[in-house]
């Protein structure tokens, strides 16, 4: 019934998270129907985005230059890395306003039933980043889920070195769930709150 430009419309963003085939189909709709030029200016801006931003190289924020303005910020304490599963996970700790150390990004979870093994990880990255920087604690802030439980404990093991206090936050944060679903108060705490695992 639709037209064959449409419809491939329509495939194309029910591949974005979030976007179900109605909502796919409902914004296919109204792209084709609105003004050209803000359809263009729409995948100029989406295109651009995608080309100027990266990963750094050192912590795997999101950046448009690496290393980021997080590891070139020489005011952040440069002995506490916190350890997040997503580069997006960072935006939520920075949002808490109480965190003053340097990040990493994993990449992921532990999940042997999904394929992602340790060496899938950015834990190779971790340890080189502990043979040449001065850190003195890693704060394993990952979800609560079960993969989120089995990560912290094979990091708290793998990373473990004389010198090096290895902790988790947990405290307060909902039970099974992701940091993008903690307020900023929640996270906060439950940094304040972080327990030592070694
Ligand atoms: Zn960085």
């Amino acid at each position: 019934m639709l037209p064959e430009p449409v419809i491939a419309l329509t495939a194309a963003l029910s591949k974005l998270p979030g976007v179900g085939p109605r909502s796919a189909e409902r914004l296919a709709l109204h792209l084709v129907q609105s003004d050209a030029a803000e359809v263009r200016h729409l995948a100029a801006a989406m295109v651009q985005a995608r080309e100027r931003i990266r990963f750094c190289e050192t912590c795997g924020a999101l950046t448009e230059k690496s290393p980021c303005s997080l590891c070139d910020d020489p005011r952040r304490d440069n002995s506490l890395v916190c350890v997040v599963e997503k580069a997006v996970d960072i935006l939520s700790i920075e949002k808490s306003g109480s965190y003053r150390g340097k990040f990493h990004v994993l990449g992921g979870k532990i999940s042997p039933l999904d394929g992602v093994e340790p060496e899938d990880l950015r834990i190779g990255e971790l340890e080189k980043r502990l043979a040449a920087e001065p850190i003195k604690e890693i704060i394993i802030a990952l979800g609560t889920d079960v993969e989120g439980d089995a990560t912290s404990h094979y990091l708290a093991k793998r990373l473990a070195r004389a010198g090096l206090k290895i902790s988790r936050i947990g405290f307060g944060l909902p039970a099974g769930s992701g940091l993008e679903f903690a307020d900023e108060l929640t996270l906060n705490r439950a940094l304040e709150g972080r327990r030592e695992m070694h």
